[in-house]
């Protein structure tokens, strides 16, 4: 569903992504595990249309990417859950949801049904509806981070090291949401320095360093991995 072939993409005159190639299959979890600056976030930049791709070919859906606007990623059926939430804290969890819906579509039957199914899948936000976003924790505040980008009723999800301060049943949460979209047939793809909570997760991952796929197999294949294990499990 999701390809990236011999990617290429920097900032200015850095070039970040030497040739990155991946892909995402249709239920899938897959992720993109790595250190610090290895190019996680650029190459979901890529795919969800904030960093331009300066050679080689990101196709979704039969889509090529490269002629589509980033604004019109949603409209394909691009999902996206940046790094740090981005929230409206003054408004109610109830609000930012519906703000995860399409712009022009009113409070509609279809969202009315998308909002329901979301705060089915995160009860806690349905305890929450009418509280101010600013007011969550920071595991409510990811799954709502979650919730809104499933209001746009995503066929692939993007996520951004969704872990990243969590207490760890929070983080179990999160991961347990993410397999439940992978049950309803949302691909998820999620960068994660968290890599044992990320492979115990994904059915596949990919390991970045400095820009290139040093390594992809199966989960559990990596997550046994020496190389992985001294790297990025603490060498347990
Ligand atoms: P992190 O977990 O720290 O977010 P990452 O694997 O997601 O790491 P990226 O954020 O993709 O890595 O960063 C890869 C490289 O690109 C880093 O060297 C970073 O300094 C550089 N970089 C990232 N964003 C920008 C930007 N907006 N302008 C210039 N350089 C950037």
């Amino acid at each position: 569903m999701l390809e990236l072939e011999d990617v290429h993409a920097g900032y200015g005159g850095a070039e970040v992504l030497h040739g990155v190639s991946l892909r995402v299959d249709e239920g899938e979890i897959v992720t993109l595990v790595g250190s610090n600056g290895a190019g996680k976030t650029t190459t979901l930049g890529v795919i969800g249309g904030g960093v331009r791709v300066r050679a080689g070919c990101v196709r979704f859906a039969g889509v090529d990417l490269r002629r589509r606007r980033p604004e019109h990623r949603a409209g394909l059926g691009i999902g996206q859950v940046p790094e740090g939430r981005r929230l409206f804290p003054t408004l109610p969890v109830r609000d930012n949801l519906l703000l995860g819906a399409f712009a022009h579509r009113k409070k509609t039957k279809e969202t009315r049904a998308l909002l329901e199914e979301v705060l089915e899948l995160f009860p806690i936000l349905r305890e929450r509806e009418r509280a101010d976003a600013g007011t969550l924790s920071g595991g409510e505040a990811q799954q709502l981070a979650i919730g809104r980008a499933l209001m746009s009723r995503p066929r692939l999800i993007l996520l951004d090291e969704p872990s990243l301060g969590l207490a760890p049943r929070m983080v179990q949460r999160v991961f347990d949401a993410l397999s439940a979209l992978s049950a309803r047939g949302v691909a998820v793809l999620v960068a994660e320095q968290n890599a044992m909570q990320a492979l115990s997760t994904a059915e596949r991952g990919y390991v970045l360093e400095r820009g290139r796929v040093t390594m992809h197999d199966a989960a559990r294949v990596l997550r046994e991995e020496p190389q992985i294990v001294a790297t990025y499990l603490g060498g347990v």
